[in-house]
């Protein structure tokens, strides 16, 4: 029943001053690629936003070129205040025009402006700030005296966070004295190109930033030149399991931020109405989009009905719609790729005996949408237990013990993410230094700050991002010669 309806409240997209095509960014100028075009959609309408640049392997080449040069000539000389002064008058840049950023964002990748403007934006430019200040204390890294900036970075990016996972990887990049060429993803090349004006708008010396468009064989000819001193992804297991192959023995720098499927556990002390909000945070937020999803509801047996009832309840109040509406809380899938893997898991949940209920909310016309999906009845051998599907829909099992609860969540071959929901801090303790997670959230879940380290075990990945650990990344100790190939 709806008591009250909400009139719409869409942002404006007038903000936004693209150009009818983009080329690629080397050398602090948009140039023609050498390969053919093609067009950005919003997932949510499927109509055209521009049209961007396929990069080609000399494209490619002229990237690597165009950073060398930047390293050698002109970043490596300055001194870290300097390169400090930068980032941070790119953060405030990114302050400045983060309205534009989070319209663009939305369109391009289909997430709701509600959450760009007040998860992804802020964090964006609070990556920028952080690193700007670590810029001329690198001696504090943990890396002993006068630690040394490895040369160019190579950086590939996924479409769930596109503008976030740049920042994540650029900020301390160039803190710590690194060029780098970035690849976005294909599907969300928006915000990475618009990032490329803001480091001409801050005055960034050419060819410190370049970034090229494509899909992944772009991103293939990036890890296989050999110009590259580090590697940094952010991505799929398969993709990136083919690029610690592709770089084993090259003594490039690698680090993986990989695939999850984190689990959320909640324990019969748990304040249930906040644990409610965050399950629903932590694998509603983004479509389900998010690689340290808790996509596994472990519940104590106890209270596995009132907490799925209570659940089902709320996302039945979720509003699934155009993303730039400010009350939309479920906007699009990415692409319509992604929406058939989700959809083809959770026909395999079916088919595998799970009981599955979605929210009955209306599903607009154009565009890619999935409405949020609970299955109860999942076995551990399921494969919505152990695959990562990438979308709004959770996976709800349950425990008797705390043993058991450690002994399931572990039972995974990732190792991203995990929740704990407890009013007893000696449990939360116990079990969070049990789960064989790389971040672990308790009586809150997706909560990121620049200054904590983030990362996995096993499959998800190796290496930490944020901190001082995502500092050290891009850093060699001072007696190790760097930046030379
Ligand atoms: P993906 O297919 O692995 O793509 C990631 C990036 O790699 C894209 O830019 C992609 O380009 C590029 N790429 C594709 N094939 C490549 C190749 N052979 N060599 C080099 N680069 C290649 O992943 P996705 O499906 O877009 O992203 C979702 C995955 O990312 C999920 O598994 C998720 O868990 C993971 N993720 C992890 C984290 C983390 O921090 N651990 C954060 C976010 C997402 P195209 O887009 O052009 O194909
Ligand atoms: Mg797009």
């Amino acid at each position: 029943m709806t008591f009250l309806d909400y009139a719409p409240a869409p942002e404006s997209t007038s903000i936004l001053n693209l150009k009818p095509s983009y080329g690629l960014f080397i050398g602090g100028k948009f140039v023609d690629s050498s390969g053919s075009t093609f067009d950005t959609i919003s997932p949510s309408t499927e109509k055209k936003i521009t049209t961007v640049s396929h990069a080609t392997e000399d494209d490619v080449d002229r990237a690597v070129k165009a950073a060398r040069a930047a390293y050698d000539k002109t970043w490596s000389k300055l001194s870290g205040s300097e390169r400090g002064k930068y980032l941070f008058r790119i953060a405030r840049i990114i302050q400045e025009r983060s309205r534009e950023l989070a319209v663009a964002e939305t369109l391009d990748n289909g997430k709701p402006i509600r959450e760009t403007r007040d998860v992804d934006l802020p964090l964006v430019a609070a990556w920028f700030f952080y690193y700007a200040g670590w810029a001329d204390k690198l001696e504090y890294a943990g890396l002993g005296p006068n630690p040394q900036a490895l040369g160019v970075a190579a950086q590939i990016v996924p479409w769930n966070f596109p503008l976030l996972m740049l920042a994540w990887k650029i900020a301390p990049a160039l803190a710590a004295g690194n060029t780098v060429v970035l690849k976005p993803a294909e599907t969300t090349p928006l915000t990475a190109l618009l990032f490329a004006e803001i480091c001409q708008q801050a005055g960034l010396p050419d060819g410190v930033v370049n970034i090229i468009t494509g899909a992944g064989a772009a991103g293939a000819a990036l890890v296989s030149h050999p110009g590259i001193n580090k590697l940094a992804f952010t991505g799929s297991t398969p993709v990136g399991r083919q690029i610690a192959s592709t770089l084993a023995g090259t003594g490039t720098k690698v680090t993986l931020e990989l695939g999850g499927k984190g689990a959320n556990i909640i324990f019969d002390d748990a304040a249930i109405d906040q644990a409610i909000e965050g399950i629903v945070s932590g694998i509603f937020f983004n479509q389900g989009h998010v690689c340290c999803a808790g996509s596994r509801l472990l519940v104590q047996e106890n209270i596995h009905d009132d907490v799925v009832h209570r659940l089902q309840k709320r996302l039945s109040t979720l509003r699934l719609g155009d993303p730039l509406d400010k009350n939309t809380d479920i906007g699009a899938v990415n692409s319509k790729v992604q929406l058939e893997r989700i959809t083809e898991l959770v026909g395999s949940g079916e088919g595998e005996g799970a009981t599955r209920w979605t929210s009955a909310c209306a599903i607009p016309e154009k565009g890619f949408w999935f409405a949020p999906t609970v299955f109860t009845d999942v076995h551990t051998s399921h494969r919505i237990a152990r695959e990562e599907i990438f979308g709004p829909v959770l996976s709800v099992m349950t425990f008797r013990t705390p043993e058991e609860a450690v002994a399931k969540a572990n039972n995974t071959p990732y190792g991203l993410s995990a929740g704990i929901w407890t009013e007893k801090a000696s449990r939360m303790l116990a079990i969070a230094d049990k789960l064989r997670a790389g971040v672990i959230w308790a009586n809150t879940f997706n909560k990121f700050d620049p200054a904590s380290p983030f990362g996995g075990y096993q499959e998800s990945g190796y290496g930490r991002e944020g901190g001082r650990h995502g500092l050290a990344a891009y850093l060699s100790p001072s007696d190790q010669k760097a930046g030379g190939k």
